[in-house]
């Protein structure tokens, strides 16, 4: 396989390591986006274990195959919670391509709370409603029984808030996973910010918060105007992302 194959996918994945890590989204070297390229979703991109999203090149990704369990074997593995966490969930996701998991600020104080829910409060808040997946098992890392579990978690929403850990985001394309991921974020800083007053929250009503969930999803080509944005500024600002 050379490095060649899947280009503007690997261009794509890494403008939103690049991205990330400019947004503060990232955490040391930890966390990792994903992203398929055969049709059952076995064969996927993923960031190399130790490199900063910062510095993320088109072609650092890796391409892995989560039926080969020798992948940990090489030199350029993948950190083994990424590996884990994102071969069960294309395995058993075929339909989620692009997996974006996060241990970002306000998503993760979010995981924290007793009570994950994300109440309608905004327009932000409300672009998820009855569509984040909540976990309430967290049982250690991403790894083995654990990691399998997770991926099946889902149940076809676009997030997953994972409980005592972060957030995972599954979409059809990159731009529309990383639009979900920085607006899940923004929403949350938002709620964490509102709760911080100690005052009433203003929830808006089920009906309203469907609607704007709706009108939202029916918005035109907006994830994908975002992150042509997004790659227009790298392409002017660290090109380099590209090789
Ligand atoms: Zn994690």
């Amino acid at each position: 396989m050379d490095k060649l194959d899947h280009w503007q996918a690997r261009v794509d994945l890494a403008c939103a390591f690049r991205w990330a890590a400019r947004l503060g989204l990232h955490e040391a070297i930890a966390n990792h986006f994903s992203l398929a390229v055969s049709a059952d979703g076995r064969q996927f991109l993923i960031n190399p274990y130790g490199k900063h999203f910062s510095e993320i090149r088109a072609s650092d990704l890796i391409l892995v195959d989560a039926d080969d369990p020798s992948t940990l074997d090489r030199p350029d593995a993948p950190d083994i919670t990424a590996w884990a966490l994102h071969g069960a969930l294309h395995r058993n996701q075929p339909r989620a391509r692009c997996v974006l998991h996060t241990h970002s600020k306000y998503a993760t104080a979010l995981a924290c709370l007793a009570d994950s829910r994300l109440p309608p409060i905004e327009q932000n808040c409300m672009r998820f409603f009855e569509r984040v997946a909540i976990d309430e098992g967290f049982d250690g890392m991403g790894l083995g029984d654990e990691a399998e579990r997770v991926s099946r978690l889902l149940d076809g929403k676009p997030v997953l808030l994972m409980g005592n850990h972060g957030v995972m985001v599954a979409a059809t394309s990159v731009a529309q996973a990383f639009d979900d991921l920085y607006y899940f974020e923004r929403a949350c800083e938002t709620y964490m910010t509102a709760l911080a007053t100690g005052r009433p929250l203003r929830i808006a009503s089920d009906e309203v918060a469907r609607k704007t969930a709706r009108q939202w999803l029916e918005y035109p080509d907006f994830a994908e105007k975002h992150f042509a944005a997004l790659r227009r500024m790298l392409d002017r600002e660290e090109v380099e992302y590209r090789l």
